[in-house]
């Protein structure tokens, strides 16, 4: 058998988006599932879009989520060409060249004033979707001429009439499109630069990509796609179009909607866990036949099945996302962890510290920010603390002794006997006493962490 290569080419327009990094993490499972090769590539010849560091930081977030592409522009395989569409013009001539000697393409003169005039007339005549005319454009043969010795034609490909093109698609099965309704369409502009149709297939034949994972907006392109691979005699990748991934009320997630993160730069800034990312984008479009939630890594690439791939859209739901991150983040070597947090204190104390936070944050800034409350203790009383018989007992208790977790917790518990009360009655106005804050981790830990000279000097100036 072929061994497998997938491949995830983004344009470098911008950061990682979820939708990209979904993509990337498809293919990239996909391919190590059946011992593959994955391939970072990059379309960059839509020059003015191009943002400065664009592929850079595409691979450092892909690098971040643990998506190590086997080649890339930074690792290029020599057998396979250039990595940068930009980089590979002349190859793209080339080929264009040998269509044009076949009569599989040819020359069209139109200006773009032209070709706006035949769109317009096929509008007016009611026509549905535009299909380009070769016969349209009359003009004269020094005219064309002239055209041709200054380079004003871009080059179409020729279509044979009424030819069905079909593939079997991973996700939705069989599509097919007649070449009368796409038209013979543009695969070089006059600028010298290949269109995205015509590259790609270029780009995917070159470097022996065998299945294709992209979003569902390429599926009109595909059949394109296929009537470039007959006109070339070239054997077709397997394609796959993976459906939209929508935010919670149901529409396709939009790069402007600033009220959800979806750059994985935004996650890896706040210390989300790069594990749950990868684990998180695997299900948005895809379910394990055992249906398991947590996967690693090792497991996602071995359960992977593009059988499974979702014919209805994902939803991104941020909260779950959280949840996965939680359960990584417990996982996590405390001194990972700390190293990160720069706190001032002793090796014990961060150690207590890191282990009570891990259970229940999804993000490091959400520990940084907790850190913050024992590095900067508040000063000033909560408005709603009121000293009752609570607090009284168990400031008597705890004053008697040793200042450790476990004699806070017996504490806590000599109080519970004493007053004869448990629950929210127990905890609350101890918590609010000691630690000045409604909420917190497990309470004689938090006590403990705020240390002695804290608490103390809180409930002496509270019950005394
Ligand atoms: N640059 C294209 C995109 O990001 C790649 C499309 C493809 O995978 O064929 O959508």
């Amino acid at each position: 058998m072929k061994k497998i290569r997938t491949r995830y080419a983004p344009s470098p327009t911008g950061y990682l988006h979820i939708g990209g990094a979904r993509t990337a993490l498809f293919n990239y499972l996909f391919a190590k599932h059946f011992n593959g090769d994955f391939i970072f590539r990059l379309e960059d010849t839509d020059v003015a879009r191009n943002v400065e560091g664009g592929e850079e930081s595409q691979l450092n977030n892909l690098a971040w989520l643990g998506i190590i592409p086997d080649e890339s522009p930074l690792k290029p395989n020599a057998k396979y060409g250039n990595y940068r569409q930009s980089e590979k013009l002349d190859i793209y001539k080339k080929y264009a060249d040998e269509l044009i000697a076949n009569g599989h393409a040819y020359k069209a003169y139109d200006s773009s004033e032209e070709l706006e005039k035949q769109h317009q007339e096929s509008e007016e005549a009611n026509i549905a979707s535009f299909r380009y005319n070769p016969d349209w454009l009359k003009i004269s043969d020094e005219e064309k001429q002239r055209r041709d010795a200054a380079g004003e034609y871009s080059l179409r490909l020729r279509l044979p009439k009424n030819t069905i093109y079909e593939w079997d698609d991973l996700v939705r099965g069989k599509i097919s499109v007649n070449s009368d309704d796409i038209g013979d369409f543009v695969i070089m502009k006059s600028d010298g630069y290949p269109t995205y149709n015509f590259a790609v297939v270029i780009d995917d034949h070159q470097m022996e990509i065998t299945n294709v994972l992209r979003g569902e907006e390429h599926i009109t392109n595909t059949p394109k796609q296929l009537a470039i691979y007959q006109a070339f005699g070239w054997e077709h990748p397997v394609f796959g179009h993976l459906t939209i991934i929508t935010n919670m009320e149901g529409k396709k997630l939009s790069k402007r909607d600033k009220t959800l993160k979806q750059f994985i730069e935004d996650y890896k800034n706040e210390g989300y866990r790069p594990e749950a990312i990868f684990n998180f984008l695997a299900l948005l479009g895809w379910t394990s036949a055992d249906k398991a939630e947590i996967m690693s890594r090792e497991e996602l690439i071995q359960k992977f099945d593009p059988e499974r791939l979702s014919k209805s859209p994902s939803k991104f739901d941020i909260v779950k996302m959280e949840w996965f991150s939680k359960q990584y983040m417990k996982n996590v070597p405390n001194e990972e962890i700390i190293e990160k947090l720069f706190s001032p204190k002793g090796a014990d104390w961060n150690n207590l510290f890191v282990s009570t936070y891990k259970q229940s944050s999804a993000t490091l800034d959400e520990i940084r920010k907790n850190l913050l409350i024992y590095l900067n203790p508040k000063d000033k009383e909560p408005e709603n603390l009121e000293l009752n018989n609570v607090i009284k007992s168990f400031y008597s208790s705890l004053k008697e002794k040793e200042f450790t977790v476990e004699n806070i917790q017996q504490a806590i518990d000599e109080t519970k006997e004493v007053c004869s009360v448990k629950g929210k009655d127990l905890f609350m106005p101890i918590r609010l006493a000691t630690t000045y804050e409604e909420h917190g981790p497990e309470l004689a830990k938090a006590i403990y962490l705020f240390g002695k000279e804290v608490i103390m000097s809180r409930l002496v100036k509270l019950c005394e």
